[in-house]
């Protein structure tokens, strides 16, 4: 099955040398023009990835962003942003809003190509066994069990469907509220303080091992697991 990407992007140039280089990667692309064209695209059939460029004429790209990752259909799509140098300060904002990787303005297709492919294997995570790694850190989905190296991690059920999320949506930054909505279901009765005891358990859980580094605090805006310091 080709991978379907969605390229959100007003100039035409750009979205026709973005298409040509995805068809070239053997990727399917969809080109949309605007939000509300993308929406429509996104209603119609939801894309393996959203290519969305920040400057768009009404509905920004950031705000888009935003709006997919509260509504069902476009909250677990990968998107990477496009952005003009100098917007580059506004990561934080676009980290908030669940975007899982920037390529800044001009870019090499070929440059963007290997991005779109690195997002979608860290996106999919899943190897097709069921098992997850992320630097020497294995969840074995089937046999519900963490292994460092050769060690088997003792985990507790709740610190697994943790660290089971964050290894299925590894680099993105996901706020407590939206951490509290994937794991405990968006209760109403867990306070958003219950995720930072958890992130605590599941770090110390991690520490005999040196990997607590992997679960990470991005400051104002959430938390996130990481290889990368
Ligand atoms: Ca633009």
């Amino acid at each position: 099955m080709k991978k379907r990407i969605l390229i959100v992007e007003d100039e035409s140039s750009i979205r026709d040398m973005v298409a040509f280089a995805l068809r070239k990667a053997d990727m399917e692309p969809i080109p949309a023009a605007d939000a509300r064209e993308a929406q429509l695209a996104i209603a119609t059939a939801v894309p393996d990835l959203i290519l969305l460029d920040w400057m768009l004429p009404g509905m920004s790209g950031l705000e888009l962003a935003r709006r997919l990752r509260k509504e069902s259909l476009g909250a677990e799509v990968p998107i990477i942003m496009l952005t003009a140098r100098g917007e580059e300060t506004d990561r934080v904002a676009g980290l908030e809003a669940g975007v899982d990787d920037y390529v800044v303005k001009p870019f090499s297709t070929r440059e963007l190509v290997a991005r779109i492919k690195a997002v979608l294997r860290r996106t999919q995570g899943d190897d097709g066994s069921g098992v997850l790694e992320v630097a020497g850190l294995k969840l074995d989905g089937q046999a519900h069990r963490v292994h460092a190296g050769a060690d088997a991690v003792p985990i507790g059920p709740t610190e697994y469907r943790l660290l089971h999320f964050f290894m299925t949506h590894a680099e993105r930054v996901y706020s407590r509220a939206q951490l509290l909505d994937h794991i405990w279901g968006g209760s109403v009765y867990v306070e958003e303080r219950t995720v930072d005891v958890h992130i605590r358990r599941l770090r110390k859980t991690l520490e005999p091992w040196g990997m607590d580094a992997l679960i990470q605090t991005v400051r104002g805006a959430g938390y996130r697991l990481s290889s990368k310091p």
